[in-house]
C-alpha cells in the first residue's frame, strides 16, 4: 500500500509508469504475504517492482510506448516477466519507455517524456531526461516508486539510463534471458535485464529472469549460476582491459577523470590494469545505426492494422495500411523503418547491411582477442551525465552519439553493467562500465560490486 501510494504521488510529475496496476499489486502483495507465511518465499517475494512496457503482461495493457499499440491487451506473459511473478515479485505498473525502445532519452515515447527525479545541484527547476529507452524504469527506481525494474537493451537502453539516475542495470549475455514476450526492436540485440540500486538487487532479479526458455530458439542452454555468489569475490588477481579506442577525442573531461577514478579503485584493490585496444570501436554506431533499424523495419511490419492495436480505415486495404501506420508510429520510429527500408532495399543491401554485418562481426573478434588476455573491460557508461529534457533534439545523429561506449557489448553481444561510481561537479550521477566474456556475468558483477 505504501508503494502504490507513493506511485500515486509521485507518477503525475514524473510520468515514469503508463499503466499503473494498484489492485493487482495488493493482490499480488497478499499472496507474497501467504507465502511468506507459509515458509515458501524466494528473495523476491513481496518486492514491488516496475515493469518495463515492452513486457507483454497478460491482461494489462501493453503499449511499447506507442500510439499503435494503444489497445493491446496481450492474452499471455513474456518469460522474464512470469519468471519475476513466479517469484513472487509485486509489480506496480508498467514503466514508459522510447516508442519501441528507439532513443536514448525516453522524448520519443507517445505517452510523454519521464523526468529525471535527480537535479542540478545549482538549477532545480530545470527538468532533465532519465536517459532512455528504459527511462520509466530508471526513474521509478530512482525516485524509490519501485525497488526495482526490468528494463530491456539494445545498444545501451539499460545501461545508460541506470547511470543517468544513479543505478546499477546490466545487459546480460545476448541468450541469457529469453525474448518471449518482449516487443521485438531489434531481434539480434535485444535482451532483457535487471535495474535496481545497487549490484546485489541485480543479481537476485537475474538470478530469477535468466535461463533457457524453448519458446525463444536464441535462448541460451545454459546452467544459471548463483549471481549473487559473485558479488564478495573481489578483484584480485583479475586483468582489466582500458580500450584505447574508448579515449575520444573531445570527450567530457568529468568523464575521463571518472574513468581514471574508476582504473584506480580496481587497482587498489589488487586488479592488474591492461591497456588493450578494440580497433574497430570507431564504426560500432555505424553499424548499430544500420543492423537495429534493419531489423526493426522487419520487426515493426507487423504493425497493420489487421493483427494488433489500432485502426484507422481507409477506402481500401494498402490504404488502411498505410493511414494506420503514419497515425499509429511517431517519427523516431517512422525515420528508423525508413533507414532500415533503405539499407535492406535491392541495390544498396550490399553497400549497408550486408558491410555492416561483416563489421559487426570484426567487433566481435575485438573482444574475443581482448578477452584472450583480460577478464573484464572498464569504460565510462555514457559520454556525459543526464542532459537537459529538449536538448539535443535538432539532430538525430547528436542523440545516437549518446551510444557511443554501449553500442560495442551489444554488437559482440557480450554482457555489460553500468554501476553508479558518484557524483559530478553538478551533483548529478555518473556510471561506470564493466564489460565481460560472453556468459560470464559473474566477473562483471564481481568487478561492478568491487567499485561500487
Ligand atoms: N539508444 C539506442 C537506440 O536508440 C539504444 C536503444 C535500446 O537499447 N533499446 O537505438
Amino acid at each position: 500500500t505504501a508503494y502504490n501510494d507513493a506511485v500515486a504521488a509521485l507518477n503525475p510529475r514524473l510520468n515514469a509508469y503508463i499503466t499503473t496496476t494498484p489492485e493487482l499489486a495488493l493482490e499480488q502483495a497478499q499472496a507474497a504475504d501467504a507465502r511468506i507465511a507459509a515458509g515458501d518465499a524466494t528473495a523476491l517475494t513481496g518486492i514491488p517492482i516496475a515493469v518495463k512496457d515492452l513486457f507483454c503482461t497478460e491482461g494489462v495493457r501493453t503499449t511499447a510506448a506507442s500510439k499503435i499499440l494503444e489497445p493491446f491487451i496481450p492474452p499471455y506473459e513474456s518469460t522474464v516477466s512470469a519468471k519475476l511473478k513466479a517469484a513472487g515479485a509485486v509489480t506496480l505498473g508498467k514503466a514508459n519507455l522510447d516508442e519501441f525502445a528507439m532513443g536514448s532519452s525516453n522524448i520519443t515515447s507517445g505517452y510523454g517524456p519521464v523526468e529525471n527525479p535527480w537535479k542540478r545541484a545549482a538549477d532545480q527547476d530545470a527538468k532533465l531526461v532519465p536517459g532512455g529507452s528504459s527511462g520509466g524504469s530508471a526513474a521509478a527506481v530512482a525516485a524509490r516508486i519501485a525497488l526495482a525494474a526490468t528494463g530491456t537493451d539494445t545498444g545501451g537502453s539499460i545501461r545508460q539510463p541506470a547511470a543517468f539516475t544513479g543505478l546499477a542495470g546490466i545487459k546480460p549475455t545476448y541468450g541469457r534471458c529469453s525474448r518471449f514476450g518482449i516487443v521485438a526492436f531489434a531481434s539480434s540485440l535485444d535482451q532483457a535485464g535487471p535495474m535496481a540500486r545497487n549490484t546485489e538487487d541485480c543479481a537476485l532479479l537475474l538470478n530469477a529472469m535468466a535461463g533457457f526458455d524453448e519458446k525463444d530458439s536464441t535462448s541460451a542452454q545454459r546452467e544459471v549460476p548463483d549471481f549473487t555468489k559473485a558479488l564478495n569475490r573481489g578483484v584480485k588477481g583479475l586483468r582489466i582491459g582500458i580500450p584505447a579506442e574508448y579515449r575520444l577525442e573531445g570527450t567530457n573531461p568529468e568523464i575521463l577523470a571518472l574513468w581514471d577514478k574508476g582504473i584506480e579503485w580496481l587497482k587498489t584493490q589488487g586488479a592488474e590494469i591492461v591497456e588493450i585496444s578494440l580497433p574497430h570501436t570507431k564504426y560500432g554506431l555505424a553499424v548499430y545505426y544500420i543492423v537495429a533499424p534493419a531489423e526493426a523495419s522487419s520487426n515493426l511490419a507487423r504493425y497493420d492494422g489487421v493483427r494488433f492495436g489500432k485502426r484507422v480505415d481507409g477506402v481500401d486495404l494498402i490504404d488502411m495500411y498505410e493511414r494506420t501506420r503514419a497515425a499509429g508510429f511517431g517519427p523516431e520510429v517512422k525515420r528508423r523503418i525508413m533507414i532500415g527500408t533503405y539499407v535492406l532495399s535491392h541495390g544498396y543491401y550490399d553497400a549497408y547491411y550486408l558491410k555492416a554485418q561483416k563489421v559487426r562481426n570484426l567487433i566481435l573478434r575485438d573482444f574475443t582477442t581482448a578477452f584472450e588476455t583480460v577478464d573484464a573491460i572498464l569504460t565510462p557508461t555514457a559520454p556525459s551525465a543526464a542532459f537537459g529534457l529538449g536538448e539535443k533534439m535538432d539532430d538525430p545523429v547528436t542523440m545516437y552519439l549518446n551510444d557511443v561506449f554501449t553500442v560495442p557489448a551489444s554488437l559482440a553481444g557480450v554482457p555489460a553493467m553500468s554501476v553508479p561510481a558518484g557524483l559530478n561537479a553538478e551533483g548529478l550521477p555518473l556510471g561506470l562500465q564493466v564489460i565481460g566474456k560472453h556468459f560470464d556475468e559473474e566477473t562483471v558483477f564481481a568487478v561492478s560490486a568491487a567499485i561500487e
